[in-house]
């Protein structure tokens, strides 16, 4: 029903434009209220990632919002072991305050920090990492795109001089060829693969490397011209061999790369990858690709006209995550395709605001606009602006406050909208560490597993109950729109800045347009942006600033952003995951439509909830070895630890390899996966464990 004919039934009296708080394609919607209740959301038909389209999701898990779950009263407790207690806000707030600043002259400056979330508005990250840089006085700042995203950040900063996808979704319809690399987009970002989809129909042509058969290899009308299905762990090993095919069948765009990128580099890189060991036969062991699907798709992506790469996180969640990243830039470098529309390096970002969180200075080592804490250039401008003296030192990553925390010299977390005791990789090791600090400060809707080892809780704001930005996976900032009145009685940035205050630095916005406007002050990429030209153009592509006013759907046209494109070299080096005796299958994980991480807010939406739980999908010719059939339960052994799923038997697996989603935390896919990581920004390797399957009872 449109808005109109709702409004007309008087079901609805008004609408706001808002943004959706799920996936990183940023739909946009009009929430149709009666009163302070939202009657439904419609997609917004002028929405500029959108269209007027929206998935499952978006339009009707809203639920959480007002689910009983939510927490409306702050809560104090001295130890984890006693009841919490409901408190005022002042009393919450000058505790955690008092806390933080009672282990801050016991055990240092350093003892404490923050971490925020891609949940979170663009406003409320910068606040969270000003109050930790200038408040605590330190860089212990991090965000959960450290487990998602953080290798994209890296590989396309390192290459192409920019830590963000190339196009807007809609270049994808000038596209002859796309390849989806580690990405399943009918279950992660519904709308862009709608969008994907149409063009594919249209006789677009497709290149799928994913070691599952994911929905988009075989759908109505489509079928992909290749499907590489590759072993988990091995992207790296396939990316060289396409790059060796393109370089030694001599189908390099010469002239683009003598115009557009650094020579020694790119010579270095050429004489890397023509080495026969890259060739797709030598490789063909490892990657389990056939050299002669491998050579197809290198052609076709090489030859086929204006070819696009998609990305997910199959590509990042792995210990050479930055190392993949850096090879598809190279494959799109040395082929020529970037810089103009229907091609391009594109990370589809799996939740709402994982690009803004990036860009917004939640990284240790980073300001926001990606400027390193040791230029004191950059430093400079921040302690003028912000009153404070700032440290050139970049501060903990997440991985690193845990180990520092069972160290004993860590002690003090402030969490935003992040459920790190469900999210991150071996729970185990992340709960030791949460119970060996003296203060953690949970700020959530819900109490989650995080908040059992809280001793303040602080209820946070449903997307609904504040304004704000997001920036979506094509670079795009749109409004957040408060329709509802918080249910605590504080928007997320209203509560960082009482406790930033609490702490004895002052803040003092009336609005998050004031810290926008702070943003856009210091942040180049940002200058022309605001909540007016917001609302007049309807959304921005950064960067936006006096050399692209209107901002910048395309990157990288006629430049990098680093001047000259670099390739970087990619020696493949095999996973510490090794299958063997005892554990000879492979793990990897993935989303699907109905439900959204660990499942915080699609859980609590009855009309979404219809995927009841995570299964494991196993190859029948493994599941006749273990004498599994369908629906039988299984216990899955890593060795991180071990849980219980049902099976499901499907080819859409290859033998070897198994497969689960991840919404369902209590059949705790994290407590089996491990703690590798990526070398360059220690992203978890969550798409590959070894691990042993047996058949159990019931549990
Ligand atoms: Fe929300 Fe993503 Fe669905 Fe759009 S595609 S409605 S942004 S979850």
């Amino acid at each position: 029903l449109s808005e109109n004919t709702l409004i007309a039934k008087g079901q609805a009296e008004h609408s706001i434009v808002t943004t959706c708080a799920y996936c990183g394609v940023g739909c946009s919607f009009r929430a149709e209220m009666k009163g302070e209740e939202v009657v439904r959301m419609v997609p917004d038909k002028d929405g500029q990632a959108n269209h007027g389209h929206s998935c499952v999701k978006g339009r009707f898990a809203i639920g959480y919002a007002t689910h009983p779950d939510r927490i409306t009263k702050p809560m104090i407790r001295a130890r984890t072991s006693d009841p919490w207690r409901e408190v005022s806000w002042e009393e919450a707030i000058a505790y955690a305050a008092s806390e933080f600043k009672r282990i801050q002259s016991r055990y240092g400056k350093g003892a404490i920090g923050g971490i925020t979330s891609s949940r979170c508005s663009n406003e409320e990250t910068y606040l969270v990492q000003k109050l930790v840089r200038a408040g605590f006085g330190n860089n212990n700042v991090d965000t959960c795109a450290r487990v998602c995203h953080s290798p994209t950040g890296y590989g396309l900063r390192q290459t192409l001089g920019e830590s963000a996808g190339t196009q807007n979704f809609d270049s994808v319809l000038q596209a002859d060829v796309i390849m989806v690399i580690g990405a399943n987009p009918t279950d992660g970002h519904p709308v862009f693969a709608s969008l994907m989809k149409r063009r594919l129909r249209e006789g677009a042509q497709l290149i799928v490397a994913d070691p599952r058969r994911i929905d988009l290899v075989r759908s109505p009308h489509i079928e992909a011209a290749h499907h590489l299905k590759l072993k988990p762990g091995t992207n790296v090993a396939l990316v060289n061999s396409l790059a060796h095919v393109i370089v030694t069948e001599g189908l390099v765009n010469e002239a683009f790369v003598r115009e557009r990128c650094e020579q020694p580099a790119f010579e270095k890189w050429r004489k890397f990858v023509a080495d026969a060991r890259h060739a797709p036969e030598a490789m063909e062991a490892v990657t389990g690709v056939p050299a002669a699907e491998l050579r197809a798709a290198a052609r076709l992506y090489a030859t086929g006209g204006n070819a696009a790469i998609y990305y997910g996180l199959g590509v990042t969640e792995h210990s050479q995550g930055s190392t993949m990243v850096m090879g598809i830039a190279n494959l799109a470098m040395a082929t020529g395709n970037i810089g103009r529309e229907g091609v391009g390096v594109n990370p589809l970002r799996g939740q709402n605001n994982v690009q803004g969180s990036c860009d917004m200075g939640s990284f240790p080592h980073e300001f926001p606009g990606y400027r390193h804490v040791a230029d004191e250039a950059t430093r400079t401008q921040f302690e003028k602006a912000w009153g404070v003296s700032l440290l050139a030192e970049p501060g903990l990553r997440i991985p690193n406050m845990f180990e520092s925390a069972l160290d004993g010299d860590f002690k003090g977390l402030y969490i935003e909208g992040e459920d790190i005791a469900q999210s991150d990789p071996n729970t185990q090791h992340v709960t030791a560490a949460l119970n060996a600090m003296e203060c953690v400060v949970v700020q959530d809707l819900f109490l989650n597993e995080s908040a059992k080892f809280a001793h303040v809780f602080l209820p946070g704001s449903s997307f609904l109950e504040k304004d704000g930005t997001f920036t979506n996976a094509e670079r795009r900032i749109a409004r957040v729109r408060r329709v509802m009145k918080p249910k605590a009685g504080y928007a997320d940035w209203e509560i960082t800045q009482l406790l930033a205050n609490a702490m004895g630095y002052a803040m003092n916005y009336r609005h998050p347009s004031e810290i926008m406007d702070e943003i856009a002050a210091l942040t180049p990429t940002f200058q022309g942006v605001s909540y007016a030209r917001l609302d007049e153009m309807g959304s921005i592509q950064w960067p936006c600033n006096e050399q692209q006013p209107q901002g910048t759907p395309t990157m990288h046209v006629g430049e990098f952003v680093r001047g000259k494109g670099r390739f970087m070299i990619t020696e493949y080096v095999p996973t510490h995951e090794k299958v063997n005796t005892r554990y000879p299958l492979i793990l990897t994980t993935g989303r699907i439509l109905s439900q959204y991480n660990v499942g915080a807010q699609t859980r609590r939406t009855e009309n979404v909830a219809w995927h009841h739980e995570d299964r494991l999908e196993i190859h029948p010719s493994d599941a006749e070895a273990r004498g599994i059939v369908e629906n039988d339960w299984v216990g899955i052994a890593s060795r991180a630890g071990e849980t219980v799923l049902r099976a499901h038997l499907t080819d859409r697996v290859q033998p070897g390899v198994v497969y689960t989603t991840f919404h369902f935390p209590e059949s705790g896919a994290n407590v089996i996966t491990t703690d590798n990581s990526d070398w360059a920004t220690n992203c978890p390797e969550y798409k590959v464990t070894a691990v042993q399957v047996t058949r159990v009872s019931q549990p």
